[in-house]
């Protein structure tokens, strides 16, 4: 397949999870694709079951001149990047008493900031060219509230608004900016939020995730794999067909 040939795709937080399979799936539709990763070494492994073109980059994405210097050597290598997917992120749960500044911060700088660095990085580029897609990966905490996670859900809620605010602005340009908001999904990520209840609570793993879905009102858990072919949707739709949207993609659509 090769709806993607020639395109230079950049995703960061490449190296697992759902970033992993974005780069899959971007790859096996023929994209050259950056991957943008803190551990170069874990990202050579990942990296070597792609057949197509590609780069791996490193940088903390928290990093302004860090991430922005690693865009730059992506286009350097790959040529100029046509779809960028700001991925790369992590989940801390506190009580919103015992959550300080700190860890605001922290989620605000990975999940919102983290996406400004890299697009300012990759925009003038696309407006140059007059063609674009910027892909956030955000959640349904970025739709709606959970408990014990008020900085991550209000980072996420920030680059949803970060989502709708840009597009606005780039529209007429040709450049597509959306997110995708996906509700539990089954990676690391949430493998290490159930292993943190577990410890606390000496209940069972499966159970613990069954509660956790079902109190999201999740029927199953997503896949990165889905996660990946909404990505997919968006750099294959014809040009403007779809611009400042949230994405919902939250395991409730068999129940
Ligand atoms: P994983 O923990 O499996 O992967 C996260 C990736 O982000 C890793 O590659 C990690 O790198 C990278 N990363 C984290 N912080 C940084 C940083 N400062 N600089 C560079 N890379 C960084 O998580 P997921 O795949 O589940 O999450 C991917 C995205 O999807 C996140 O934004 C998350 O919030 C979002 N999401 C996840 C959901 C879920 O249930 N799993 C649901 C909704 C949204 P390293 O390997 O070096 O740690």
């Amino acid at each position: 397949m090769s709806a993607l040939a020639g395109r230079h795709a950049l995703v960061t937080g490449a190296n697992r999870g759902i970033g992993l399979a974005i780069v899959r799936a971007l790859s096996e539709q023929g994209a050259k694709v950056s991957l943008l990763v803190r551990d170069g070494a874990r990202a050579a492994g990942a990296a070597r079951s792609l057949s197509g073109t590609h780069a791996i980059v490193v940088a903390d994405v928290t990093d302004r001149a860090a991430s922005q210097a690693a865009c730059a050597a992506a286009a350097a290598q790959l040529g100029p990047v046509d779809i960028l997917v700001n991925n790369a992120g992590s989940a801390e749960s506190a009580p919103f008493l015992k959550s300080g500044p700190e860890l605001f911060e922290r989620m605000l700088a990975v999940h919102l900031l983290a996406a400004v660095h890299t697009t300012q990085a990759v925009l003038p580029g696309m407006l140059e060219r007059g063609r674009g897609q910027v892909i956030n990966i955000a959640s349904v905490a970025g739709l709606e509230g959970a408990a014990y996670v008020s900085a991550y859900v209000a980072a996420k809620h920030a680059l949803v608004g970060l989502t709708r605010a840009l597009a606005l602005e780039v529209a007429a340009k040709g450049i597509g900016v959306n997110a995708i908001c996906p509700g539990y999904t089954d990676t690391d990520l949430v493998q290490r939020s159930v292993a943190k209840i577990v410890a606390k609570t000496g209940r069972d793993a499966g159970d613990v995730l069954h509660s956790i879905l079902a109190e999201a009102g999740q029927v199953r858990i997503v896949t990165p794999d889905e996660v990946a072919r909404a990505v997919i949707a968006l750099c294959t739709a014809p040009p403007g067909s779809a611009t400042g949207q949230a994405i919902r993609l939250d395991g409730r659509e068999d129940a």
